[in-house]
């Protein structure tokens, strides 16, 4: 397991600054003055190494953070790893990291599966029962921008959930959020088209299924470049899981601008 001496003392110096217990610099050195700080916690015992002492000092202050570090043993594995790199970025952002496994998604089983014969019920052949869904906030066109829309093609069994959703996220964001975050570049809805890379017919042909701002989250990137992986829109994606739908890139990290009611 890699460990970051540096980055590891300068950690806990800014923790131990914070509660009064260090006054030297914040210089990630491990030096005199940091160990007396550490030694002041008295949780971490005299006679263990420099190194040990320092790992001991991050686990104390992991769980002192309310981030679980396991045992304080002063060694640097995988579960003191993982509890440094959240409890870092919350000391750095002041929140917590955003969530990536989708075994911690909580999304509302609401849609039936696609491809199954329980969609086909549900919803009924490609291209039928739409109605138009009127959006609480102006949506640009994604590849013409200055070309406002104001109201999309839906499938009026998903109609209530999605202006539910976007209602919540006017409310959530602001319109200046919604500007900012880019959430009024409308990809579309209703298409109906194979899908990108594969053969089966697209959710977007049974008009379930919306996309917004596809250059920023085109299909190919993962959440390591993809805008809509960023903190700032958990709470969007956490409105359109409580209403179950399935946001490819939460669930598979692919195609991040677009989001169906149906699960995978
Ligand atoms: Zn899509």
């Amino acid at each position: 397991m890699m460990m970051n001496t540096h980055e590891l003392t300068t950690f806990i110096q800014i923790w131990l600054k914070g509660k009064g217990l260090y006054t030297g610099r914040i210089d990630g050195d491990f030096g005199p003055k940091t160990k007396q700080a550490v030694a002041q916690l008295n949780k971490v015992p005299d006679n263990w190494s420099d190194r040990r002492k320092l790992v001991g000092a991050v686990q104390v202050i992991c769980h002192e953070m309310g981030v679980d570090a396991g045992k304080i043993d002063g060694y640097y594995g995988p579960t003191t790893d993982n509890a440094y790199q959240r409890a870092a970025f919350k000391q750095k952002e002041g929140q917590e990291p955003p969530i990536w496994r989708p075994e911690d998604i909580n999304q509302a089983k609401i849609w039936p599966k696609a491809y199954t014969s329980e969609f086909d019920s549900f919803f009924g052949p490609r291209a039928t029962n739409m109605v138009r869904l009127t959006s609480p906030y102006p949506l640009r066109i994604a590849w013409n921008p200055n070309q406002i829309v104001q109201s999309f093609s839906i499938h009026e069994k998903v109609k209530d959930s999605a202006e539910r959703v976007l209602t919540e996220a006017l409310k959530h964001y602001g319109l200046d959020g919604i500007k900012k975050l880019r959430l009024d570049y409308f990809g579309g809805c209703f298409n109906k088209r194979r899908i990108r890379g594969g053969t089966k017919w697209s959710m977007h042909s049974w008009a379930v299924a919306i996309d917004f701002d596809p250059s920023n989250n085109q299909l190919r990137w993962g959440r390591d470049k993809a805008t809509f992986a960023r903190q700032e829109y958990e709470a969007w994606w956490k409105m359109w899981e409580a209403e179950g739908w399935t946001s490819l890139g939460r669930q598979r990290n692919f195609d991040w601008m677009h989001v169906q009611a149906a699960d995978i």
